[in-house]
């Protein structure tokens, strides 16, 4: 009996003695670690984010840049921020070349005819009122379509089927979106007449994926749209098949010179070192197809929920909220945020965006001056419980609104969501509000409160590599 006594009472203080070392910190004290513990079962419980995703959707609804809807989500933001109670709340302009879609649609004339579920990419010009119609030339990839003859391609309309890796972590995107970014231009360039992409996309459904695509200054512009990967399996099959395959295809969008909108800014003061300010945020803006509830309306709702939590213990440095602009037209709002600001960028003292949906973070990765990873293990170990990992090579690139900034060298953090199935959704119609699970929201507000409160108090200021 004693001897049980006695095992039991040594095995209490180890573990407590396990407890205070792994608790322990040169960058926080025990009050603190004890509220950042506290502020996570806070956010687990909390249906803030959801709440704020949940109006925006349906409010405001889809927010294409220089759109009503756009303007009336940079209303909702202006409202919510002040609602939140947040101590400053500001709207700064931005403009980018403003276009919309009014029409699409696309059908294979030849030699079996049937519809094609198609949709424009941003920026395409229009076709002719009865639509573009000529024989399809069908490439693997945009390499294909750059190593083809002129003669091949000539007066036909090009076709790329590029199939898109899926991967935890989107690395799939890039090499796809080539195809988006440059297929007209390259086809332009052979002398084809119109541009059709397989979606950048690995989703089994008949939804085209939108996103953005660009000219070339003299080079002819071409309507450059792609069609739902389902769609994109029954072109590749009838044209295997060796006859001639005709498609017709009709967009009508227009350019509508510069547009106008803002990013929205909602900041809690730090009461030490007020100048200096921890940056997280989303953009605002959408595509029209959908309510933009994945993209990037989850990242607007994380940030400001995990901010208003992680204020609540009054940090020493700000928490600023930036929800971007026009995100999706090229990254106006991030570029005029960093023209804006550029001189006092060194008062970032971390950086991260939201904006890869709103599945569970399950990584997170720094990118900061070696002499401040103490502090990077310590955000680390904290984020232990909700089952996000430390990646520790250092080299995060951010959100793409943070793409703008990185010439400054300011430290930013990638808190890494589960992106295997957001490409299955991204850009398209179905892009709603009911793809979005409550519990990992409040996991991903969970991550950017302990991430935000804790950059904020550090002891030691973090810093980036130009330091
Ligand atoms: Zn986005």
């Amino acid at each position: 009996m004693k001897n049980k006594m006695i095992s039991v009472l040594l095995f209490a203080a180890l573990s407590l003695s396990f407890a205070q070392t792994e608790a322990k910190s040169d960058n926080f004290s025990q009050v603190q670690l004890k509220q950042i513990e506290q502020l996570k079962q806070q956010a687990l419980k909390s249906d803030l984010a959801w709440n704020l995703v949940e109006s925006l959707t349906t409010e405001v609804g889809p927010r294409m840049p220089g759109t009503v809807g756009d303007k009336a989500g940079v209303e909702w933001a202006v409202k919510k921020f002040n609602a939140l109670g947040f101590d400053k709340v500001w709207t700064e302009p931005v403009t980018f070349p403003k276009w919309i879609r009014n029409f699409e649609s696309a059908a294979i004339i030849s030699p079996s005819p049937q519809k094609l579920h198609i949709t424009a990419l941003g920026n395409s010009i229009s076709t002719p009122k009865n639509g573009v119609q000529a024989q399809v030339i069908e490439f693997e990839t945009l390499a294909e379509l750059e190593n083809a003859s002129q003669r091949a391609v000539k007066g036909k309309i090009v076709f790329i089927n590029y199939r898109m890796n899926r991967d935890r972590d989107g690395n799939g995107y890039g090499p796809a979106v080539q195809a988006r970014n440059r297929g007209a231009v390259v086809a332009a360039q052979k002398g084809a007449v119109g541009y059709v992409m397989r979606s950048v996309s690995t989703a089994h459904h008949r939804f085209a994926h939108t996103g953005g695509s660009h000219y070339k200054e003299g080079v002819t512009k071409i309507v450059s749209s792609a069609i739902s990967n389902a769609d994109a399996d029954q072109l590749h099959r009838l044209i295997a098949l060796g006859k001639p395959v005709t498609i017709n295809v009709n967009v009508q969008t227009k350019s509508m010179g510069e547009g106008t909108s803002y990013n929205v800014i909602g900041e809690f003061t730090g009461s030490e070192f007020p100048e200096e300010y921890v940056l997280i945020g989303g953009h605002l803006d959408s595509w029209d197809l959908g309510t933009g509830a994945l993209d990037d309306g989850a990242g607007v709702a994380i940030t400001m929920a995990a901010a208003k939590l992680a204020a609540k213990t009054k940090p020493k440095r700000s928490i600023r909220v930036v929800l971007f602009a026009a995100e999706e037209f090229g990254l106006w709002g991030a570029k005029a945020y960093v023209k804006k600001h550029e001189k006092e960028l060194s008062n970032i003292v971390a950086a991260a965006e939201s904006d890869f949906g709103a599945d569970v973070i399950w990584g997170m990765e720094s990118n900061v001056h070696a002499s401040v990873l103490p502090v990077v293990r310590d955000i680390a170990t904290m984020m232990k419980s909700l089952d996000v990992e430390h990646i520790g090579s250092n080299s995060a690139g951010g959100g793409p609104d943070l793409i703008p900034f990185r010439p400054f060298k300011i430290p930013v953090f990638k808190l890494a969501q589960d992106g295997t199935d957001y490409f299955n959704l991204h850009h398209t119609a179905d892009d709603t509000l009911d793809k979005i699970d409550p519990k990992k929201l409040r996991q991903n507000v969970a991550t950017y409160a302990v991430f935000s409160y804790m950059a904020a108090n550090a002891k030691t200021r973090l810093v980036g590599k130009n330091n």
